[in-house]
């Protein structure tokens, strides 16, 4: 029985999966219709629950032959909006959660594409290996998601971020055709490599069913420690010293500023000032090493020959997994922290390293002259030139000529205004204008000004070579 309330070829989609594959009750739906910001909502005639990747197929088959278009979705964590549907149906991943195999000698785990990250690195943990890749979002973002936005995070000045962690994917291509593309191979040269144009592309190109994944030795000395500092020139020669000290054992090397420290104690729970003094920046620094006290000697060696080099004014080594768990706290609740302060204007960018500190003068000095008053976090991954870059709304009464509302949500055309002053600061020094969660429906309009007339004549070839009709996250990239 088809439903009548439904357009019949979105209706007959209901026939091609299994019990429990599809529902249409909004309590069900409501969740994944909205960024876990409200920044987004959306609609969707039907969601669709597969379990298999035989169900996708017949899925995306039948939808490039009627003209429907789909948004995959997998633990809705982005935050570019990519993976909320507007008017698509919307084809979730989460009952595609099996770890098919787990193979300690070839370092390899293979899982679907619904498996959380957080369940990988467990699962790695049980077969006494590592999976490096680590972000706040861990718990709910998805493998699929992960590859599909080429994700970063914490440790990616070590391991590299997805596409360098990936070995074969499986994906449902728009016309319904599965690519077998699950290798678990360190070298294979024979060709194009074609699971790189699916890693990044953002549910645009296929939907990703399945993923082989790098898994690596565990580290048994882990050295956490927070320092205070002057400015992001002294954390960038703090960087190469480290890098050289530890021979390469840095495996996150995160900036906060003062002003982040400051909304972390004002509006987070369990938080306490790392260091006795107040200082400008801060640098979290986590050295790991394969001897247990190998990254603890590395970390007191580093801490010892900055201060002497007057590069750092302060240190705290945490002592105990519950002293590294709260120096990471301050570090992970950066955003959270900034939510009841108002509006804000946010940017995930990256420059070469060493122009980071560059970039943040110039681009606080512009954001203070098109919005007097306002407030500036900057904090992120300084060790991969990755900096979130935000731009808080002025306290009421100290707003300058503006209208104080110019960075409101209300004024988005003005906040985009004063994001394009931040973009082209960036595009000046050589960067890139997202810098690890993808372009989605919030910046791939904006991303025109910036890639070249030619870089994205071969995007919309490649897209048109896989999806003729334009089915797949219709609204993404370009
Ligand atoms: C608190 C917090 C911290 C974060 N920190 C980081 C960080 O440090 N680094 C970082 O890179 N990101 C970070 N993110 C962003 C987010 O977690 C990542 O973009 C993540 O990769 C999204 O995974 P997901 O499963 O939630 O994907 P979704 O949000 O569901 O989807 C993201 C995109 O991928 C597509 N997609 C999803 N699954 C598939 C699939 N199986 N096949 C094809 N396309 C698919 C969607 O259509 C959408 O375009 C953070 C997010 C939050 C909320």
């Amino acid at each position: 029985m088809l439903d009548d309330a439904l357009p019949a070829p979105i209706a007959a989609l209901k026939t091609l999966v299994g019990p429990g594959g599809w529902s249409d009750d909004p309590a069900r739906m409501a969740p994944k219709l909205e960024e876990w910001r409200g920044r987004w909502r959306g609609t969707t005639p039907l969601l669709l629950l597969p379990r298999s990747t035989e169900e996708i197929a017949r899925i995306v088959r039948h939808c490039a032959a009627e003209g429907i278009a789909l948004t995959p979705q997998g633990g809705n964590t982005g935050l570019v909006g990519g993976q909320i549907p507007d008017g698509e149906v919307l084809l979730s991943l989460e009952r595609m959660n099996a770890i098919r195999d787990v193979a300690p000698l070839d370092d390899v785990i293979v899982i679907e594409a619904g498996v959380t990250l957080i369940e990988v690195q467990d699962a790695a943990a049980k077969a006494d290996r590592f999976f490096p890749l680590s972000l706040a979002s861990e718990g709910s973002a998805t493998i699929g998601g992960l590859i599909s936005t080429n994700a970063g995070g914490t440790a990616v000045l070590r391991y590299g971020t997805m596409r360098d962690l990936v070995l074969g994917v499986e994906a449902v291509l728009p016309d319904g055709s599965v690519f077998q593309g699950l290798k678990r191979l360190r070298k294979d040269n024979t060709g194009y490599d074609l699971k790189q144009l699916l890693i990044g592309a953002e549910g645009t190109l296929g939907v990703v069913t399945a993923a082989a994944l790098k898994l690596f030795p565990v580290m048994r000395g882990r050295a956490v420690a927070m320092v205070g500092l002057k400015s992001p020139a002294a954390s960038i020669h703090l960087l190469a010293q480290a890098k050289a000290q530890s021979g390469g054992g840095v495996e996150a090397f995160e900036l906060i500023s003062r002003a982040g420290i400051a909304f972390a104690l004002k509006n987070m729970p369990d938080i306490r000032d790392p260091l006795e003094t107040v200082h400008p920046w801060y640098v979290l620094i986590d050295i790991a090493s394969a001897e247990p006290g190998g990254a603890a000697a590395a970390m007191e060696r580093l801490l010892a020959s900055a201060l002497d080099a007057e590069l750092i004014d302060d240190a705290v080594l945490a002592q105990s997994e519950a002293q590294a768990k709260a120096l990471w706290k301050i570090r992970e609740d950066q955003s959270a922290a900034q939510k009841p302060e108002g509006a804000t204007w946010k940017h995930d960018v990256s420059v070469p390293v060493s122009q980071v500190p560059i970039f943040l003068e110039r681009a606080t000095s512009a954001a203070q002259a098109f919005a007097p008053g306002c407030r500036v976090v900057a904090f992120g991954h300084v060790g991969d030139g990755n900096i979130h870059y935000d731009v808080l709304q002025p306290i009421e009464g100290q707003d300058g000529s503006r209208d104080r509302a110019a960075l409101g949500v209300a004024h988005s055309a003005l906040r985009d205004e004063g994001s394009r002053l931040i973009h082209d600061i960036v595009a000046e020094l050589g960067g890139s204008i997202s810098a690890e969660h993808g372009l989605g429906v919030m910046k791939s309009a904006e991303a025109l000004r910036y890639k070249s007339p030619e870089a994205v004549a071969i995007m919309r070839a490649i897209r048109a070579a896989f999806d003729p009709p334009k089915i797949m996250n219709p609204r993404v990239l370009f």
